[in-house]
């Protein structure tokens, strides 16, 4: 009797939460889109730490070192690497090694050694160290293009299509960066707009793959979810990734709003490697550790093994002197820093 009571009683709450949850047709949405959603079920992780990390570390690193990073990297089972950047020595002194740092790796099947390439000649350059593909850039706000290479968004997109055309004709897969898609450290917040704008670009272009990059670690799960959706209209998640900078400690949050929406490719740094010339003191990209972490915890597939990568990182971060900025790499090595 009892039993039929209560459900009788559950039925006619659920009838009435029903009628209600119809007449607030958004309430029933809102139960419905925080139940149901769906993230991909294997990320890539583009790890950038070799030449994004390092290039904004202090310590001008030895050959040797960069090296043996790379091939301990390359036994964690990423799959993607960005060693180093093919820009004039003058310029960024601590990729003065590039083409040694590609020709003295232990190659690994079935990973991609990529290289930065802002210019027609350091593509040639990164050809000859036979680098697997490679990436250039664009901005979304006007001034951090002045004041980084010189020259408008547009025309730096200009440069971008002369590198394009001759990575086309050699069949070199190219890959798309938009720097300060959530701010900018001279403009302030940046229009989603604009940044759809740019992405657009570089994907007509031929970029297979663009990385919206939150340069100056600003972004939180709001600003990321509305840049994406804009970007999302003009060009196909599944062609777009993520680069997270942890300025505000934001990185990991913003990297799960942007797998909820359909993306399932991640920049990171082992060790979270790089610093942020615009905050001092700051952290800079996410840490790979960190994101595998999270993955792992979410059941989603990367193929690394997470205390290879914690090795990988302590290496790096004994070789240049500094604590690891992972928080799971020091939490699971007991490390008190
Ligand atoms: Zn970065």
């Amino acid at each position: 009797m009892a039993l039929r009571s209560t459900l009788k009683n559950l039925r006619l709450k659920n009838l009435n939460f029903d009628r209600y949850a119809n007449v607030l047709g958004y309430f029933k949405y809102a139960v419905t889109s925080s139940s149901v959603v769906s993230l991909p079920p294997f990320v890539k992780i583009v790890e950038v730490g070799p030449r994004d990390g390092l290039q904004n570390e202090k310590e001008i690193v030895p050959t040797a070192v960069k090296i043996e990073f790379i091939n301990k990297l390359s036994e964690t089972g990423v799959k993607f690497i960005e060693a180093t950047s093919f820009v004039s020595a003058k310029w960024i002194p601590q990729m003065f090694d590039n083409a040694q740092v590609l020709q003295g790796i232990t190659r690994k099947q079935g990973i991609t050694y990529a290289a930065l390439t802002p210019n027609i000649k350091g593509l040639e350059n990164a050809m000859k160290a036979r680098a697997d593909e490679v990436a250039i850039f664009s901005a979304a706000s006007e001034t951090f293009s002045r004041k980084n290479v010189n020259c408008s968004v547009l025309e730096s997109l200009k440069r971008c299509e002369d590198v394009m055309e001759m990575a086309k004709i050699n069949n070199i897969p190219v890959r798309g960066y938009v720097s300060c898609v959530i701010g900018c450290p001279y403009e302030g917040l940046i229009k989603p707009q604009k940044v759809a704008e740019v992405a657009k670009i570089l994907c007509d272009m031929g970029c297979y793959e663009i990385s919206l990059g939150d340069t100056i670690g600003v972004g939180t799960p709001g600003t990321m979810r509305s840049m994406l959706m804009e970007v999302i209209k003009v060009v196909p998640v599944d062609k777009l990734a993520v680069h997270c900078h942890d300025t505000y400690g934001q990185a990991l949050a913003n990297i799960y709003a942007s797998l909820a929406l359909g993306v399932s490719v991640v920049d990171s740094s082992v060790a979270g490697l790089g610093g942020c010339p615009y905050a001092k003191g700051a952290s800079g990209n996410v840490a790979s550790e960190d994101v595998v972490y999270l993955l792992n915890g979410l059941n989603i597939q990367t193929g690394i093994d997470l205390n290879m990568l914690i090795d990988a990182g302590m290496y790096i971060s004994a070789a240049i002197n500094r604590p690891t900025h992972s928080r799971v790499a020091r939490a699971l090595r007991h490390c008190h820093l």
